[in-house]
């Protein structure tokens, strides 16, 4: 399904990793649509698993999923964040899923009995997908971020199909470099050498960039942009500084000093459609950076940082922006602080008294027993000392059964993902999940994606939506066990949303006469909340963080 006109933006990594794709194709995106464009944003990932969804979270990071419910790398989420529209299976891929599709192919005879070879057949495999991408929801340009850094082995083959599609479509494809130049210490001044270099091995590959992206501490001088601009040929207009910025939501607007989506329509010969307006982004940039904003300090007792904060700050970073988000939006900035739940495990009161000083408490998402105690002991000392809790997935499936064994007194209230004899297995894994457990069916298998959900009338849910029916993206095996419904609710719980049959339990909550913000659901919130949209349930959270804070 060829789409000729079509545009493609290719960005690339050159020096080393981490110098920020990722925003600077958000940015990208962004900027375009603002010019009128419908843009989608397409991550190639070069390794080999078929999805991210099985690897660990201290290893790679959050798992975004998708609506469609495919388990992806986060980077996507900050596509979906800077666009502000969901996107699709198509905009993402892994070498992993072109291996296996080709394989399947070769398996059932569908190349005819040919060699199958890297060149063509996985290119073309490659190209296939990028075209299936751009032919999705009306897009008109499509920037596709190739991971990775230009020198590494397994990106080559991507690269290899860019070029192809540039020799088949000259005039639609661009390549945009991200390179980043050091100011050692020891000289003082910004070096172009690394850059050039990568620029030269990307030649090798019979690559042209026509933008480089510089990324540096301090903003790239003329001089500098000459320089880079002769040696590495290309136009000076479109070696665009990309100093480091406070907040990742200031990068389309710094680009624009150098007038980067001029020069991209400009390249891709489009004309612009309309002046592009940052109007609304700017403000919003200016209240998440806002320091002198009043804080509202948050809790996230977690267990994924076992390899210290900073990975802890990835494994949850869509909720991490869903907070600030809802703080920004309500003229305030968020200072989050990272609980260890193993810290909470032992010494009862006195190790749980250190989060009495927050505004608000969130247990995110997690998987398997270690930690859980503490995550529980935290539950217990939200509800008991009426500090706004919120729980995303396991945080809910906790806060059920913190409230079963402490209120219900049924001592042994587990989930059986934990301990599977629970007397009392309040949380129980889904009819559905047994089987792929037990064949050891982990890949793409657990309840994922977009499912309705149904909201009760008079309930905090109900009230933060102001909807009757939401749909919510979900990660997840287990579900309250339905045995319990009945119990939980006598004993005071409320289950705010169901699926539309009643059948699964999505939301629990306290009524607002008990404690002032308790709430927990089954679904991913963080996944759907965006810049100028931010999420209903976690702006309910904040603003109950606000009034604790208020109160104190
Ligand atoms: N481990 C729980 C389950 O599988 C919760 C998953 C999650 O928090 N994403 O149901």
């Amino acid at each position: 399904m060829t789409k000729e006109g079509h545009k493609y933006i290719f960005v690339l990594g050159g020096v080393m990793s981490g110098v920020g794709k990722g925003v600077v194709t958000s940015s990208i995106g962004l900027l375009l649509q603002q010019k009128g464009y419908p843009v989608n944003l397409v991550k190639v990932d070069p390794y080999l698993n078929v999805d991210a969804g099985t690897m660990n979270p201290t290893e790679h990071g959050e798992v975004f999923v998708l609506r469609s419910g495919l388990e992806t790398d986060q980077d996507m989420g900050n596509y979906e964040r800077f666009l502000g529209r969901d996107l699709v299976n198509d905009d993402y891929m892994t070498s992993g899923m072109v291996y296996q599709s080709i394989i399947a192919r070769e398996r059932t005879l569908k190349y005819g009995g040919k060699c199958v070879e890297a060149i063509p057949h996985v290119r073309d495999e490659i190209i296939e997908r990028m075209e299936a991408a751009a032919s999705y929801n009306g897009s008109r340009i499509s920037v596709i971020e190739i991971g990775g850094t230009i020198g590494d082995f397994q990106n080559i083959l991507f690269i290899e199909a860019a070029r192809v599609l540039k020799m088949k479509y000259p005039e639609d494809v661009l390549f945009v470099m991200v390179s980043y130049l050091p100011v050692p210490g020891s000289i003082g001044e910004m070096k172009t050498k690394p850059t050039q270099m990568a620029i030269r091995q990307l030649n090798s590959y019979g690559v042209q960039p026509d933008f480089i992206v510089a990324r540096s501490k301090e903003p790239v001088d003329e001089k500098r942009k000459e320089k880079l601009s002769i040696s590495c040929n290309v136009l000076k207009n479109r070696i665009i500084s990309a100093p480091d910025i406070k907040s990742i939501y200031d990068a389309p607007i710094n680009f624009e000093k150098d007038k980067l989506s001029d020069a991209l329509l400009d390249a891709l010969k489009l004309p612009e459609k309309r002046r592009a307006s940052l109007a609304a982004w700017k403000k919003f940039s200016l209240a998440i950076a806002n320091e002198k904003a009043p804080r509202v300090n948050i809790a996230i007792v977690g267990k994924y940082f076992d390899t210290g904060d900073f990975v802890l700050a990835d494994a949850y970073l869509s909720v991490i922006e869903a907070i600030k988000f809802s703080a920004a939006k309500l003229g305030r900035r968020a200072d989050i602080t990272w609980i260890n739940s193993k810290d909470l495990e032992h010494g009862g009161a006195k190790a749980t008294a250190v989060l009495a000083k927050f505004n608000g408490i969130i247990v995110p998402g997690g998987f398997g027993e270690s930690g859980i105690e503490g995550k529980l002991n935290a539950i217990r000392f939200a509800r008991e000392k009426k500090i706004p809790y919120f729980g995303l997935c396991y945080g809910m499936q906790l806060m059920v059964i913190e409230y079963a064994r402490n209120v219900l007194k049924l001592k042994d209230a587990n989930t059986t993902e934990i301990k599977k004899s629970a007397v009392d297995p309040v949380v129980d894994v889904m009819l559905e999940q047994k089987k792929h457990l037990a064949d050891n069916k982990y890949g793409g298998t657990m309840r994922l994606g977009v499912y309705p959900c149904y909201l009760k009338k008079g309930t905090l849910a109900r009230a933060a939506y102001k909807k009757e029916l939401v749909e919510e993206r979900h990660r997840h095996r287990y579900e309250i066990n339905q045995a319990y419904v009945k119990p939980l609710e006598k004993a005071g719980l409320v289950f705010s949303g169901t699926s539309p049959d009643s059948v699964l339990m999505e939301i629990a909550e306290l009524p607002r006469s008990v404690h002032p913000f308790m709430l927990g659901t089954q679904f991913h919130p963080e996944f759907q909340a965006r810049p100028l949209a931010p999420h209903p349930l976690f702006t309910e959270f904040i603003r109950a963080a606000i009034s604790r804070k208020r109160k104190k």
